[in-house]
């Protein structure tokens, strides 16, 4: 790390998915630092994307990464020949990928979507170096590896997910045996009022828009179903220890609290700010300390009022079906993140309906009998083989 006269310190950086939602900002957050405080700013060790080769050659060419990996292979000659001549080396593939997470930074962003992620992330871990982590589904398919790779290395995981970003801002470490629960706020999506019959209809360009925040597809078919409020609680039981009944999901359709710890004491904590991943990213980025985003600020007064309701499990069954896989355990996150993902693409891909998300969750959850009876998950290759098997089961419980 050199000094910089910015009062954060000046982290040497790879960002894992740099051409997606997360990663986009993350590197607006750069950009706007260069332009502060210096070109030398958040050295860039390595971007990388799957196959988005146009976005990636020219973030390469803009924030001169040492690296720039393409997952797919085809795409090869299409990144070097758009970086020829910058000096950048360039890669290709699957192991490109996780040799990019291990090159000496000291903050990786893990912004891929999906299990995907998983092996570049964890090598990043296994390094000992500041992960900040956007990529959820990591720790919901393999929360106790992840978290025992991080204690034998050292590394710190800062929250990204703006929920968990907000509890680690307000969590009290010192007091942590005095929290009674933590509040998982949630926009309730797109479909937050529509009635359960009208959901069968409802199509993936409808899915994709959320009323707040602009994200990847993924996770905005995620927060339509409220899949992405299961995926956070078992998030936020991996990364602050607390189990499923401490953890509470609720409605708040403006997203201005991010979310909330409730102490003993009687005590709520919460944090707010405008919806806009940029204020969680810079709050890792710079961590411990603080550096400029542009969010937009928060305006209460014109804001007006903030709303709450109770979440609706019979209309969003995706939320019961994560909180049962937490509280079973074992292989059921596991399964139930696989076959959402698998979902979730047939989803988008016109094969299947919206109903059918939970409905192809469930069914490869009770297949798979919650994955009791599987092997401890002792390694990444038992992780990569019960994902593969809950997405064998997920497309025959779509083509059946
Ligand atoms: P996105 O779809 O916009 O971007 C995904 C990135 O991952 C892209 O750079 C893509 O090239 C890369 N990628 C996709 N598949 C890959 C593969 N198989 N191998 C390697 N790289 C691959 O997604 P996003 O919205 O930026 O979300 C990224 C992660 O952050 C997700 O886990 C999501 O849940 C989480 N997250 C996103 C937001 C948000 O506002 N977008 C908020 C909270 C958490
Ligand atoms: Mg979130």
């Amino acid at each position: 790390m050199t000094a910089i006269s910015a009062p954060y310190p000046n982290k040497r950086i790879t960002v894992l998915g740099s051409t997606g939602s997360v990663g986009c900002s993350t590197l607006d957050l750069v950009a706007r630092a260069r332009a502060a405080e210096g070109e030398d700013v958040f050295p860039i060790e390595a971007l990388t994307a799957h196959s988005n080769v146009g976005a990636l050659i020219e973030q390469a060419r803009t924030f001169r990464p040492a690296l720039a990996v393409i997952v797919e292979e085809a795409l090869l000659d299409d990144l070097r020949a758009g970086l020829e001549g910058t000096g950048i080396q360039t890669a290709a593939g699957a192991d490109a990928l996780v040799e990019a997470a291990q090159r000496p930074a000291d903050w990786v962003m893990a912004a891929i979507v999906g299990a995907a992620g998983l092996a570049p992330t964890y090598a990043a871990i296994e390094r000992g170096v500041e992960v900040a982590l956007a990529n959820k589904e990591c720790l919901v398919c393999a929360g106790e590896l992840v978290l025992a790779a991080a204690r034998r290395s050292g590394a710190t995981l800062l929250p990204v997910d703006s929920e968990h970003n907000a509890i680690f801002q307000v969590l009290e470490q010192d007091n942590r045996a005095s929290v009674e629960k933590i509040i998982l706020t949630a926009s309730g999506g797109p479909f937050r009022t529509l009635a359960l019959e009208d959901m069968a209809h409802v199509t993936p360009a409808q899915a994709v828009v959320h009323p707040n925040w602009t994200m990847g597809k993924k996770i905005s078919v995620d927060s339509a179903t409220m899949m992405n409020k299961g995926l956070e609680v078992i998030e936020a039981h991996y990364l602050f220890g607390f189990s499923a009944d401490e953890i509470e999901v609720l409605i708040h359709p403006q997203s201005v609290i991010h979310s909330m710890v409730a102490y003993r004491d009687g005590s709520v904590l919460a944090q707010l700010g405008s919806p806009d991943m940029r204020t969680p990213i810079a709050h890792t980025l710079a961590w411990p300390r603080r550096m400029a985003a542009p969010s937009e600020r928060l305006d209460l007064a014109k804001l007006g009022e903030l709303t709450f309701e109770a979440p609706d499990e019979t209309r969003f069954p995706a939320l019961r079906l994560a909180r049962n896989s937490l509280q079973i355990g074992g292989g059921a996150p596991t399964i139930l993140n696989a076959a959402n993902e698998a979902a979730v693409t047939a989803f988008l891909g016109g094969q299947i309906g919206f109903l059918d998300i939970p409905r192809v969750v469930e069914g490869a959850l009770d297949r798979m009998n919650n994955g009791r009876g599987v092997a401890d998950l002792a390694a990444l290759e038992d992780v990569f083989a019960l994902d593969s098997q809950a997405r064998e089961q997920a497309k025959q419980l779509m083509t059946a």
